[in-house]
């Protein structure tokens, strides 16, 4: 546990829902970078990090119990798996201490317009891999459909040269004063300006590409760069690389979460990799060199004789016995080596004998003097043949 929520937000532990969120309205209002420069960005999520588990019954639980409901994934992820603080989302956050699309909320006391200008929300796109692409790494072009800076106005919003003008309702302040006379004195209302929605100032002529919101939508392709050893569930954080926030504010983040598909031979295990293969029982019986395809043959860009790998199957081997082949595995995430390839042994019993093949495994049995069979019989509990032999087969 490294921070503090309640010490963020400066309340005491037993602080109200009430006392809360106060708290935090004017934490973020001071933080908020459209208002304290892009310097507080940090401090700004940080504040809303704490008030997201705060005001969370349920996570405020947790986090009083010594959890961290915000990092639930926390050590046990890849770069930035967090996501965004267990799936906070930015913009919500923005429109709850604005209370809902209007600015400054019930109680908006003489703060000054609002910016046009806010951050993007954060992205998340998913993309699959083969087992090959997740092992060796690979770089893979992806569709985004996200927002963009308009390429008509650049994201001011006006067309042409036009500049926004101050609004002649509010002169620029983006809040109205409302005085009503009652026998105990003069009260006062703040309330975002009904012209200009709370901004100060109107754009009278709205960018026919946007209708004014500086961003547009469109679809666009990244090149994502996957490095060696990725798993299934693992995210890649992308800076700036999500959608374009209104008035052009600057980019969210963009994760792409990524997921293997089911290989047809290999089954990974971690770093390793294990497959199965059968040997006929001769082969297994007088002992062998076989050779063993491996993950390798899947990639276009190395040498075919790195596709296979020679394995020495000892005589006398049995069925369910495994053999490791060192360093044919998948290659670790943040370096050190590869994983081991698993070889699972399954050994064919021959079908289909004619005559000649009969005779001579009787004379087999007779000479090992296995004519009568007593059978030996194995303990339940061991962990034999089957289990490894299912193990090896996924089943
Ligand atoms: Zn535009
Ligand atoms: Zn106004």
């Amino acid at each position: 546990m490294s921070t503090d929520y309640y010490e963020v937000l400066g309340v005491s532990r037993d602080a109200s829902a009430d006392e809360i969120k106060r708290a935090y309205r004017k934490k973020a209002m001071k933080l908020h970078p459209d208002v304290a420069g892009p310097g507080s960005e940090e401090a700004f999520k940080e504040v809303q990090e704490a008030y997201e588990v705060l005001q969370d019954p349920q996570k405020r639980a947790i986090f009083d119990r010594g959890g961290d409901p915000a990092h639930p994934n926390a050590g046990g992820g890849f770069g930035d798996a967090g996501f965004g603080g267990g799936g906070f989302d930015f913009t919500n956050l923005v429109d709850a201490m604005f209370g809902g699309g209007s600015p400054f909320g019930g109680g908006g006391s003489g703060r000054g317009p609002r910016s046009r200008v806010r951050r993007g929300q954060d992205a998340l796109v998913r993309m699959r891999l083969t087992l090959a692409e997740a092992a060796f790494g690979v770089t893979k072009p992806l569709d985004v459909d996200t927002a963009v800076v308009c390429p008509k106005c650049h994201g001011k919003g006006s067309d042409g040269g036009s500049e926004p003008v101050t609004c002649t309702t509010c002169e620029g302040a983006g809040e109205v004063i409302t005085v009503q006379r009652s026998f105990l004195g003069d009260i006062r209302t703040t309330q975002p300006c009904p012209t200009c929605r709370g901004y100060g100032s109107v754009i009278a002529h709205p960018c026919s590409e946007c209708s004014g919101e500086g961003r547009v939508r469109t679809s666009r392709t990244i090149n994502v760069k996957i490095p060696a050893g990725v798993d299934d569930g693992n995210r890649i954080h992308l800076d700036s690389q999500g959608e374009v926030g209104p008035g052009g504010g600057p980019a969210g983040d963009l994760y792409v979460e990524l997921s293997v598909a089911p290989h047809e031979v290999f089954r990974r295990d971690g770093s390793n990799l294990e497959m199965a293969i059968e040997v006929p029982m001769t082969a297994a019986a007088l002992g062998t060199t076989v050779s063993v395809r491996t993950l390798e043959a899947d990639r276009e860009d190395v040498d075919a004789e790195q596709g296979s790998v020679t394995v020495e199957i000892p005589a006398g081997t049995q069925s369910g016995s495994r053999i490791v082949v060192e360093g044919r595995g998948i290659p670790r995430l943040r370096g050190g080596g590869r994983g081991d390839l698993g070889v699972s042994l399954l050994i064919k019993t021959p079908t289909k004998l004619d005559g000649h093949q009969k005779d001579l495994l009787r004379q087999l049995a007779d000479a090992r003097g296995e004519t009568e069979v007593n059978p030996a019989v194995r303990a339940s509990g061991s962990k034999g043949v089957f289990s490894r032999l299912k193990e090896a087969f996924g089943a």
